[in-house]
């Protein structure tokens, strides 16, 4: 007899009913993970830094039945994370999924760039991914239940580039430590803790790079097999695999979605 369960083949990607929390929600990509999470059928609780922001993506899910709420929280600070972490479990219970979506970037060559610049991307792009995974980790072991946890990184965390000293440094330094919290806390708590590491995809910060006439786009395409730059959407199928037990023996890794960036 064929060992595999038709149960588990049919339902291993769903995240229907579990409680995803999302970080950096207000962002191009955070906003479209949290609603594709409601539209899978997930509890989204959103978190971010702009209240208005926040408010109107909680009014525009709800209008479409996704079941979501909010709380306004800096990532990289500990008394926020633990107030947010609290608000969660005190909407849905329990937090089972974990999609951190925040982050900064502030190019700067390294003899213009001041120590307290470096440091403040740093907070924004490693210390926040400790500070958040490490109070959800501890919410999740109190649970018992496992969870899923996918950071958000970038195909320049194994890269170096003029001006980011502090952006490649951080994002290496968020990837490796995925693989040091898969390493603490899959085995004993049964919680998986992967990246994802992206290429250039549509925001407001990038959409400038998306001109098709413009040198910038031209030489990325040189270097993206793929043929084209990437939407915030192209992310969503692995965030729901990485999160779904699909991915139950996947975890510590740095997962590429650069369209082939790395391989050229
Ligand atoms: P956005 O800039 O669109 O949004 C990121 C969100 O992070 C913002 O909405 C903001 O929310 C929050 N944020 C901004 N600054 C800080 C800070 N100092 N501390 C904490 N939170 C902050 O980002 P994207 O959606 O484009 O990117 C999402 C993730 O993907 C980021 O980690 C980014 O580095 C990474 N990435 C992006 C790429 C791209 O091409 N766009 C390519 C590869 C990786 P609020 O103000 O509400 O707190």
């Amino acid at each position: 007899m064929v060992n595999v369960k038709k149960d588990f083949v049919q339902s291993m990607f769903s995240v229907e009913g579990k409680v995803a929390l999302v970080t950096g929600a207000t962002g191009a990509l955070g906003c479209v993970l949290a609603k594709a999470y409601g539209y899978a059928g997930a509890k989204v609780f959103m978190t971010g830094r702009n209240d208005g922001k926040l408010k109107a993506l909680e009014d525009e899910f709800k209008a479409e039945g996704i079941d979501c709420a909010y709380a306004v929280a800096d990532p990289a600070k500990e008394e926020d994370v633990q107030k947010l972490i609290d608000a969660a479990v005190a909407k849905y219970g329990e937090i089972n999924i974990l999609a951190v979506c925040h982050g900064f970037n502030k190019p700067q060559n390294v003899l213009e760039q001041s120590v307290a610049d470096w440091q403040y991307i740093m907070d924004a792009d490693c210390k926040s991914v400790y500070v958040v995974t490490k109070y959800v980790a501890h919410q999740m072991v109190e649970q018992g239940k496992g969870g899923k946890m996918v950071v958000v990184t970038s195909q320049r965390s194994t890269r170096g580039m003029a001006n980011y000293t502090g952006y490649c440094t951080s994002k290496g330094g968020a990837d490796l430590m995925v693989s040091c919290l898969a390493c603490d806390l899959s085995a004993k708590y049964g919680i998986n803790v992967n990246s994802i590491c992206p290429t250039v995809f549509r925001s407001e910060l990038t959409e400038w790079m998306f001109d098709p006439e413009s040198a910038v786009y031209k030489n990325f395409l040189n270097r993206e097999p793929i043929g084209r730059l990437a939407e915030p959407e192209d992310f969503v199928g692995y965030a729901l695999f990485l999160s779904s037990s699909a991915s139950d023996f996947i975890t510590g890794a740095n997962c590429d979605c650069s369209g082939g960036y790395l391989v050229v």
